[in-house]
């Protein structure tokens, strides 16, 4: 398991996850989708210990815990998954 970040942090972006994460995990990168470019936080999920810290710091509710994603939202798990691979 591992917490996620989702398409509310676009348009937010404060980084106020950042400072509470104990392990550090927490990066900003651009994903593409299509031809869309996603501008946001990332979570690693191989180094996220699942502490919850961040999902109540988030102003705007973008961070869940990955089985509770909203449906709309269930890409952004891949996705955060994604920008960490071969790293
Ligand atoms: S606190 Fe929320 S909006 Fe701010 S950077 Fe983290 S996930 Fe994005
Ligand atoms: S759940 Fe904990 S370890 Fe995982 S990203 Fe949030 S603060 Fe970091």
């Amino acid at each position: 398991m591992a917490y996620v970040i989702t398409e509310p942090c676009i348009a937010a972006k404060d980084k106020s996850c950042v400072s509470v994460c104990p392990v550090d995990c927490i990066h900003e990168g651009v994903a593409t989708e299509g031809e869309k470019s996603i501008d946001m936080l990332f979570i690693n999920p191989d180094e996220c210990i699942d502490c919850g810290l961040c999902e109540p710091e988030c102003p705007v509710t973008a961070i869940f815990a990955d089985s509770d994603v909203p449906k709309q939202w269930e890409g952004y798990i891949q996705m955060n998954a994604n920008m960490f691979r071969g790293k």
